[in-house]
């Protein structure tokens, strides 16, 4: 393994310490550790109040100040932070039997960045604080559905002492590793609009009624079904489209199904592609219901809106993330964060380093040592050409 990455024009101080950040995530990886590689550490667990107090020991170790909020964020800057501060972080919650680097990654690469620029003497060290916010995840049954921190941090007084937000996450999918890319630059995130179809048709004898007597709901309902990805795909690549619920009434196999109902999902990068997708669902149902001889009401129960980072700090992230290595690209996050909270406050930059296997939310969660490191890297090298570009 290469511990260094090479940064042939810039002096040393400028390069972050690849196995203090290393060693700071298999340490945290031991707080709900499970024999499989995986962590257990739902927020408000002993396991994750465990890791905060660590977190805030190991920012005191390295000089900086900690701090904890009434929510339970932790905190930690410089002690000559005057603010406004560039908010760096992410989460060290966890989902059950989820993985070792999702919010964990962000957080300590936040700790090794401001680290860095503290022991270099960087002026940009008394103009950053780092955070781990509480309770990303969501979940614990008690949870009120995640982003709580983030979310009270926005509704809080130390909003106005922020300047902007930066988190560098694992993608959670596939597609850097695919394309053999190593950086991303985030533009934001997709919008998600889910939709309830009911669809009615007549139960009746599943036996004694002719096959083209029948006004059957599953037959209408799983032909929706198998559209949804033409629907979306055919209005935009990039949009994905999924029906995790589906249920059909009364539910016994000698009955005709008379009523079926299901939701679809779609997410996508452009308010105009969920636009698009939810007029062609509609067609796309009146004419399959009209050829079953059923009826169906579609009601669109969310809409949450495509979230756009700031434009000028994408472009500061993608030209940080470059100089870092020429395999960056700019693509949309399809999973929440923290970020898309912050976003609506202050300027946000997110950053994203590849999944192996694109598998996250789970014990095998892992990204290589070397593109861990590199991604600090460029999360240090985005917050030294964010204090330049100010200065
Ligand atoms: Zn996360």
């Amino acid at each position: 393994m290469s511990n260094q990455v090479r940064t042939t024009t810039r002096p040393a101080g400028d390069t972050v310490h690849a196995e203090r950040l290393l060693g700071d995530l298999d340490t945290l990886a031991s707080f709900g550790g499970r024999p499989d590689g995986g962590v257990d550490r739902v927020a408000g667990s002993a396991a994750d109040r465990e890791a905060r107090a660590w977190l805030a020991r190991r920012i005191e170790h390295a000089g900086l100040h900690a701090y904890t909020d009434k929510i339970g964020n932790v905190f930690g800057r410089t002690h000559a932070g005057p603010g406004p501060w560039l908010l760096v972080g992410s989460h060290t919650d966890t989902v059950p039997a989820g993985g070792r680097l999702d919010g964990a990654l962000g957080v300590l690469a936040a700790l090794e960045a401001l680290r860095t620029l503290h022991e270099s003497g960087h002026p940009a060290a008394d103009l950053i604080e780092i955070v781990s916010f509480w309770d990303e995840e969501g979940a614990s049954p008690d949870s009120p559905g995640g982003l709580i921190g983030s979310t009270a941090l926005c509704a809080s007084e130390h909003i106005r002492q922020i300047s902007g937000y930066l988190e560098l996450h694992i993608e959670q999918g596939p597609r850097l590793e695919n394309s053999g890319l190593e950086l991303a630059a985030v533009d934001g995130i997709v919008g998600i609009d889910r939709y309830r179809i009911e669809v009615c048709g007549a139960a009746n004898h599943a036996g004694t009624t002719p096959m083209d007597a029948r006004s059957d709901a599953a037959r209408g309902a799983a032909r929706v079904l198998a559209g949804v990805r033409a629907v979306a795909l055919g209005l935009d690549p990039g949009m994905v489209a999924n029906v995790g619920c589906l249920e059909l009434r009364p539910g016994s196999p000698n009955v005709i199904p008379g009523a079926a109902t299901m939701v679809v999902e779609f997410r996508a990068g452009g308010e105009e592609s969920l636009a698009g997708a939810g007029a062609e669902l509609g067609a796309l149902v009146t004419r399959i219901v009209g050829e079953e001889r059923c009826t169906a009401t579609i009601e669109r129960i969310s809409h949450k809106p495509v979230t756009r980072f700031d434009p000028h700090l994408c472009d500061l992230v993608e030209a940080a993330c470059s100089r870092t290595s020429p395999l960056t690209v700019r693509l949309m996050s399809y999973a929440g964060h923290d970020a898309s909270v912050l976003s609506g406050h202050v300027p946000t930059g997110m950053l994203f380093v590849p999944s192996t296997g694109g598998i996250s939310h789970a014990p095998q969660e892992s990204t290589p040592d070397r593109l861990l490191v590199q991604g600090c890297q460029a999360l240090y090298n985005t917050i030294a050409d964010h204090y330049h570009a100010l200065s």
